[in-house]
């Protein structure tokens, strides 16, 4: 029976990442995937590299600006390794911020009303704002680049079928059991996302938040190359992402409303609406599209990284409304620990054993 060095529950843009990185290392290293890759939260998100905004819990502060520093160099790679590009813009943020709010990182700096119609001649929304030295990229393009680079590299993937148990001998992770067939991995990382918790005898504390987004597109025969916005705009009702394409993404709810993932109409209007508000142009757009991802948040809030009670079986999940922003470093940790080398940072914080021996 062939055996891998590493098997990886879950393909969103952890899992992939992760996996990517282990290959590259000279892991052998399978990817099980319920679905296809890539599809769930991952394909969902916004993809704000947001390291700068004031919510940044202070826990998550230096793998946040970490990672922030990392993605230059993980994307040049990524295009490297796969030949596509995941629209890394790095414009930066404007933000709008309520009297009590400060920018998270340094180089933010306040923006005035001449300012700001300078950076962002379609911008009339008006209030105290602050550039922030922030980027984004686009997941789903994130996501593609991230399979291909990885089955280059030579990462091999099931998909379309869900892993239910952690095969354990002698108190070690040996494998995963899916419904069909069972593979032997000498380490087994739960990436599974808002379904980690599922994963016999031993699931990861994760649970679904849901988050709607809409996509806006220029009308046909629209004379504008390029987004309207160069900027992303956060504003306390709507954050709007512009990409290189000319697209524009308006997020986004959080919502406790379990595995639901169905789009509601007036939401979508709502999101508009508010958008409509900041930046009047959008209004000349078209509602192309809307849909829904389930972010994994762990009790805490804070992602879980590192070893479970099993020894060989490990976690990267719970990274809740930050896992595209953490991705590099996520992979970059979690490819130290499980290949034996210490991490470049205690990731004691995040350990899954915080919950209790059950994890
Ligand atoms: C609307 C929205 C906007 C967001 N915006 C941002 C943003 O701007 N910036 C940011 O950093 N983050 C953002 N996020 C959060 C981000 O999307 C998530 O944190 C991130 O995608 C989590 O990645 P993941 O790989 O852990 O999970 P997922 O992408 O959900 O991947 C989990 C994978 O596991 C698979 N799986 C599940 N169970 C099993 C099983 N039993 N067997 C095999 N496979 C299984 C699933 O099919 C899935 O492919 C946003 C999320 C949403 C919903």
């Amino acid at each position: 029976m062939r055996t891998w060095d590493v098997a990886i529950i879950g393909g969103g843009v952890i899992g992939l990442s992760l996996a990517w990185r282990l290959r590259k290392r000279g892991a052998g290293v399978l990817v099980l995937d319920k679905g296809e890759p890539g599809r769930e939260a991952s394909y969902a998100a916004g993809g704000m590299i947001a390291h700068c905004d004031p919510h940044v819990r202070p826990e998550l502060i230096a793998l946040i600006s970490g990672s922030a520093k990392m993605y230059p160099q993980f994307v040049r790679e990524l295009i490297d390794d796969s030949g596509e590009s995941p629209d890394l813009r790095e414009q930066g943020t404007i933000a709008f911020l309520d009297e009590s709010s400060m920018p998270a990182c340094q180089n933010a700096c306040p923006l005035d009303d001449v300012e700001l119609s300078q950076r962002e001649p379609l911008l009339t929304l008006r209030g105290r704002s602050y550039f922030l030295p922030e980027s984004s990229v686009d997941p789903r393009a994130l996501g593609g680049a991230l399979i291909k680079a990885a089955k280059r590299c030579g990462v091999d993937f099931v998909t379309g079928s869900a892993v239910r148990q952690v095969v354990v001998e002698q108190g070690h992770a040996v494998g995963v059991r899916t419904g069909k067939s069972q593979y032997c991995a000498a380490a087994v990382v739960n990436c599974a996302g808002a379904w980690a918790s599922q994963m016999l005898p031993l699931g990861m504390p994760t649970r679904p938040v849901k988050g709607q987004i809409v996509c806006v597109v220029p009308q046909p025969g629209s004379h504008h190359a390029g987004p309207l916005i160069q900027h992303v705009v956060r504003t306390p009702e709507v954050y709007i992402i512009p990409r290189s394409d000319g697209r524009i993404l308006l997020g986004a709810t959080v919502e406790e409303a379990g595995f639901d993932k169905s789009v509601d109409p007036d939401t979508v209007q709502r999101l508009n609406r508010a958008a409509v508000g900041a930046v009047p142009m959008i209004r000349e757009m078209r509602i192309h599209d809307a849909w829904a991802g389930l972010r994994p948040a762990s009790p805490d809030g804070l992602p879980i990284l590192g070893e479970s009670s099993v020894p060989g079986y490990y976690a990267a999940t719970g990274h809740y409304r930050d896992g595209i922003m953490l991705a590099p470093v996520t992979a970059h940790l979690m490819t130290q620990l499980v290949t034996g080398f210490g991490t470049d940072f205690d990731l004691t914080r995040f350990s899954p054993l915080r919950f209790g021996s059950s994890s």
